[in-house]
């Protein structure tokens, strides 16, 4: 027999989706911070200071500038100075002169420095084993949705712009489609899936604003849940 409800007990509101899946966000969100917050206090790092380092050694080994630093981080060129001057006085970062440029700097890392974001980097276990309870698919899936919160962020000028393939102009989103890796790097020329597309590449460069425009198209036709199903970029010579 069906189960009734009790008609003085009407069902809750279905909590409205948005806001469920920020809540959700926002509980991974403490697990990260208590993680990075416990490895800084180790460290004896500030945030900023700490996100530099991570930075500088997803730069590797180019270097940055000071002022695309900041730009990067999103704090004024006089805060990143602050927390560079204080890496520079624990031995973490080090300047050299800018080839391209003589008046300019570069910052780098030192041995220690490099260690220091080696440590950063690590993520905790229990994070870890949480993503690994997730299937190839379903975390193909979530990389896709938040490279799409990601760009809502960069359009709105929350963040800056992110080195991701989807805003990326090697980028050719299902250029193999039916294949287990439809994408195509046209870098480093070769396929590669879903669960290969990257957040934050060295070897990204910005498509200009009418390929980029293409590229996004063609990576939502992908999308089951995207209405758009129909863009599709040109397969590579
Ligand atoms: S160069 Fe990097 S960001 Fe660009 S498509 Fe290749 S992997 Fe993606």
């Amino acid at each position: 027999m069906p189960a009734t409800r009790n008609p003085r007990q009407p069902m809750p509101a279905a909590p409205a989706a948005p806001r469920t899946v920020l809540a959700g966000l926002a509980r991974i969100g403490m697990v990260l911070r208590a993680g990075a917050w416990a490895k800084r206090e180790a460290g004896g790092l500030t945030p900023t200071q700490a996100q530099i380092l991570a930075l500088l050694a997803a730069r590797a080994p180019a270097g940055l500038r000071l002022s695309v630093l900041a730009e990067e981080l999103a704090v004024t060129a006089q805060s990143a100075g602050e927390s560079v001057a204080a890496l520079v006085a624990k031995g973490l970062v080090a300047r050299s002169a800018d080839a391209a440029d003589g008046r300019a700097s570069l910052l780098h890392l030192t041995a220690a420095g490099r260690r220091a974001a080696e440590r950063g980097a690590e993520w905790p276990d229990l994070m870890l084993a949480a993503v690994d309870d997730l299937s190839e698919a379903e975390q193909a899936l979530f990389l896709r949705a938040l490279m799409k919160m990601i760009r809502g962020l960069q359009q709105r000028g929350a963040i800056p712009v992110q080195r991701m393939c989807a805003s990326c102009r090697y980028f050719r989103p299902d250029a193999h489609p039916g294949s287990a890796q439809p994408h195509h790097c046209g870098f480093v020329d070769a396929p590669f899936g879903d669960g290969a597309l990257r957040l934050d590449c060295p070897d990204h460069e910005a498509a200009e604003p009418a390929l980029a425009h293409e590229i996004w198209r063609a990576f939502l036709a992908r999308d089951p849940a995207s209405p758009q199903a129909t863009a599709r970029m040109p397969a590579p010579r």
